[in-house]
This record gives C-alpha cells, structure tokens and sequence, in this order.
C-alpha cells in the first residue's frame, strides 16, 4: 500500500475536499489552512520533489495554480490576490513528500489576519469553501480566461 498521503487523496482512498480534478492532476483544500481557500495543486502521479517531476507535468501544475488564482479573485472568497508557493525539499520546509502548489488566497491589508491563520491554521468549512472555489473556476472558464484556453476574437 502506498503510504504517501497525497498519493491516497489522488486516488480517492484518503478524503479531501477536492475542487479540481483532471486525468494528471487534482486539487484539495489544505487540511490546516493559512488562510481560507488555502488549496494544494498536485500532480497524481508520484514525484517526492521538483528533481523528480517531469518538466511539461510541472507547467501543468502552474498552469493549475494560475487558473486557481483567477478563481479564487472570482468566487464569493472574493480574493483580491493569492500567494502561490511550492517549497521544494526538507530545507525549504517541504513537509509532504509529494510536489504540491500552494494557493494562498490573499486580501488587502490582510496581514493580522494571515499572521493568526498561520498560528492557528484552522479550517474554515471546508464544505462552503471548496463550493465556492469550483463555482470560481466555472466562472474563470466560462469568461474564457482558463491559463492555456485559446480565445478566438
Ligand atoms: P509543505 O510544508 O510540505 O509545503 O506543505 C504541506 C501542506 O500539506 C501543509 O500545509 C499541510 O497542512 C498539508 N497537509 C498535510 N497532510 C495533509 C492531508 O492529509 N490532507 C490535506 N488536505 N492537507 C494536508
Ligand atoms: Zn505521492
């Protein structure tokens, strides 16, 4: 059995409240968020760290990160920015042993509030927050403005 959590969450055998999901990649809320909408890009298959993973799976795995960050700007999280982080190795505090991309949804002058999500690191409903981002990425692809989605006219 495969002990690497995300490899489980990929597969559906570890639960996670996903909001993205396609054939080489999915996306799941942090189960200890910075902030709310805090989510994980990942790819499904395996790769511990950046050395591992292929170079066309990583531009994938921004491409991912980049449509989130429209997303969450969006949804009725109403980010007005996002912090989007991929800590790469023990020594750059990577903890799960499986690339992921963080999506941090970011507002204005909202520092004390991330200061208190970083010490806490509490879910805020997991449930509502995972609705609202799918119906932001609905919205990001319905406007036509999906990362790599061409746009005629
Ligand atoms: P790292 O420090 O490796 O960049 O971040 C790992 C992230 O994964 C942390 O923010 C942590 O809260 C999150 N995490 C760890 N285990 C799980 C899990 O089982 N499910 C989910 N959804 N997130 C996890
Ligand atoms: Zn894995």
């Amino acid at each position: 059995m495969n002990d690497c959590v995300f490899c489980r969450i990929a597969a559906g055998e570890a639960p996670a409240a996903k909001v993205y999901e396609d054939d080489t990649l999915c996306a799941f809320l942090d189960i200890r968020p910075i902030a709310r909408g805090h989510t994980l890009v990942i790819p499904k298959r395996h790769a511990a760290e950046l050395a591992e993973l292929d170079a066309e799976l990583g531009a994938q795995l921004f491409r991912a990160g980049h449509r989130l960050a429209l997303a969450i700007r969006r949804s009725s999280l109403a980010a007005d920015g996002a912090n989007l982080v991929l800590n790469d190795g023990a020594a750059a505090n990577q903890t799960v042993p499986h690339v992921h991309l963080h999506v941090v949804p970011r507002q204005h002058r909202d520092m004390l509030r991330l200061a208190k999500g970083f010490l806490l690191r509490r879910p805020h409903d997991p449930v509502s927050t995972a609705a609202a981002i799918r119906e932001g990425i609905a919205a990001v692809d319905e406007a036509g403005k999906s990362p790599g989605k061409h746009v005629d006219g």
